[in-house]
């Protein structure tokens, strides 16, 4: 089948990839794939990066059988792309400078009525004297002077989303482009029209695929997958336990054994991703939260290996 379009999976190199985030890459290439798309991996290390993680997550991916179909880019050798984004949005008007530290925005965030985080328009219209005063104080981050209160965005499992759009940081104030608009950026480039990704991303997705709109960017579909969750409901995390393939291998169990785990977590044929992908059926995702008991794991991949009756057969009734 000639592949049209492009799935994507785009970690931070912060360090090793945990099961959940596993299973986000897997779901990722299961919605590429099953909808005829290429799938991609993309390094997105403008911001929390630690030396030698973007190598391991790559070799994490791949002892899973998840490659990039095409060279992996870095957002860290990108700035051009983003300059020329941000060039093109101060041409029509768009950009201003915001001299709000964290405090100012936290402070005007507890004002009564006040969207705890959303940007009230501090820095909106300071006049010309005003900004040079404030630009000999401190660097100015840019943001977006956002002509829209909301916008919505239709996803494959949460339906249309509509969410708040304040006005966004493009730049920090030391310079790094925001992880929003190089995102958006970064897709269109890649010929992303398919964002699978955690669904702690959903609340962001509103305002980039707006930015991509002002870009005259195609916007994707989009799919926000359940994370996974420690048995206390907080976010999987490396200190809950063995959760990386490295700690798994040091007890004993191979990346396959964990693919298994990830595969069996979302009602799957566990053999391999082909058998899985045989059967993907998006709608079947599941809707609720994966918890992972770092302890038990492993001992829940006891399910009989469906790929080896005939592609055809669904293990769902
Ligand atoms: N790099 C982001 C993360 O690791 C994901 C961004 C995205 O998929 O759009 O959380």
């Amino acid at each position: 089948m000639a592949e049209t379009g492009t799935g994507r999976f785009a970690p931070s190199p912060s360090g090793p990839l945990h099961v959940g985030n596993l299973r986000t890459a897997v779901l990722a290439w299961l919605f590429a794939r099953s909808t005829g798309r290429r799938f991609l991996i993309r390094v997105e290390d403008l911001d929390r990066v630690r030396a030698g993680a973007e190598a391991e997550q790559l070799a994490e991916l791949a002892a899973l059988g998840l490659m990039s179909d095409a060279a992996v880019i870095r957002q860290s050798e990108r700035a051009d792309h983003y300059a020329l984004a941000l060039g093109r949005l101060q041409d029509l008007g768009l950009v201003y400078e915001c001299f709000c530290t964290r405090r100012d925005i936290a402070e005007a965030a507890n004002a009564p009525h006040a969207d705890p985080g959303f940007y009230p328009g501090t820095c909106r219209n300071l006049g010309d004297a005003e900004r040079a005063r404030r630009r000999a104080e401190r660097a100015p981050a840019l943001r977006l002077r956002s002509g829209v209160d909301s916008w919505a965005i239709d996803d494959v499992l949460v339906g249309r989303f509509r969410a708040p759009v304040d006005d966004v940081v493009l730049r920090r104030n030391d310079g790094v482009i925001s992880y929003n608009l190089a995102v958006v950026v970064d897709d269109a480039a890649q010929g992303v029209d398919q964002v699978v990704r955690g669904d702690d991303l959903l609340a962001s997705a509103p305002r980039q695929a707006y930015l991509a709109s002002l870009l005259g960017l195609a916007i994707p579909t989009y799919a926000h997958v359940p994370l996974a969750l420690s048995p206390q409901g907080q976010r999987l995390a490396k200190r809950d336990g063995a959760v990386t393939l490295e700690d798994l291998a040091d007890l004993g169990h191979a990346p396959s054994a964990v693919l298994a785990a990830i595969l069996g977590s979302l009602e799957l044929p566990t053999g391999s991703l082909a058998a899985a992908l045989g059967v993907f059926d998006a709608q079947r995702v599941p809707r609720e939260p994966w918890i992972v008991d770092p302890a038990h794991l492993l001992s829940t991949v006891a399910r009989p290996a469906p790929e080896q009756s005939a592609p055809t057969d669904k293990v769902h009734p």
